[in-house]
């Protein structure tokens, strides 16, 4: 798919500041992104540390695979291109809530190191945080909670990752996080990139937590 260059186009630069907004909201945003075959685990661990996070009263915010192909995508398809195009359009969807204060979370399998290298590329130093959701693909088809193993393997579902030869997942090769789900708990998972936000001073308190205080 080519994507079509605008002309006369300006960027418009606002007034308030990057600083001005992480202060507002006591945390320094980033994208969390998950990657790793479908059944893995990605949406689980994303929804719960979402509900962690917004529990303790860090704006935060996913995107998920289904849910952004159901609208924003849904003219795209599993190809090469299609899967690059759906990952650079998340890329730069995530990047703008990012700038907005959130922490984000998208939950994509994502398969190709280049498209999510890119997607780092467009953001700040820190800003993309890549974890590696990693199970054995005999544990993810026999895990299956949607199926789509049982119709790949009979051959109903063409180009499904890890086990289609024509799309094959290319595992990071120095994630910041890497969560091993079959030897994890749910809990554990979502503990590990706590621990990691913390240790790397994204959690700054949070807008609860200043509510609470006032
Ligand atoms: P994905 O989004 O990667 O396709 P899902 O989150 O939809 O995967 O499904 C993963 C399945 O694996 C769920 O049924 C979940 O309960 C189970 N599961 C088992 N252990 C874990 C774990 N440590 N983390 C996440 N999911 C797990």
């Amino acid at each position: 798919m080519t994507v079509r260059q605008a002309q006369n186009i300006t960027w418009h630069p606002g007034h308030v500041t990057r600083e001005e907004r992480n202060n507002l909201l006591g945390q320094r945003p980033c994208c969390i992104w998950l990657t790793g075959l479908s059944a893995c685990g990605k949406s689980t661990i994303a929804m719960a540390l979402e509900q962690v996070l917004i529990q303790r009263g860090y704006p935060a915010y996913v995107l998920d695979g289904d849910n952004i192909r159901h609208g924003l995508n849904k003219n795209l398809g599993f190809s090469p291109e299609d899967r690059a195009e759906n990952i650079r359009r998340i890329g730069e969807v995530a990047k703008l809530f990012v700038d907005a204060g959130l922490i984000v979370i998208t939950s994509f399998i994502s398969p190709y190191r280049a498209d999510r290298d890119r997607v780092r590329s467009i953001m700040l130093p820190g800003e993309f945080i890549e974890v590696f959701v990693d199970a054995p693909i005999e544990v993810c088809a026999a895990r299956d909670p949607k199926g789509l193993y049982a119709k790949a393997f009979r051959g109903d579902i063409k180009e499904f990752t890890g086990i289609s030869p024509e799309a094959p997942y290319e595992p990071p090769l120095s994630p910041e996080i890497h969560l091993r789900t079959d030897t994890m708990n749910v809990e554990e998972c979502v503990e590990t990139i706590l621990q990691y936000l913390l240790a790397h001073h994204y959690l700054q308190g949070g807008v609860g937590a200043k509510g609470r205080s006032s």
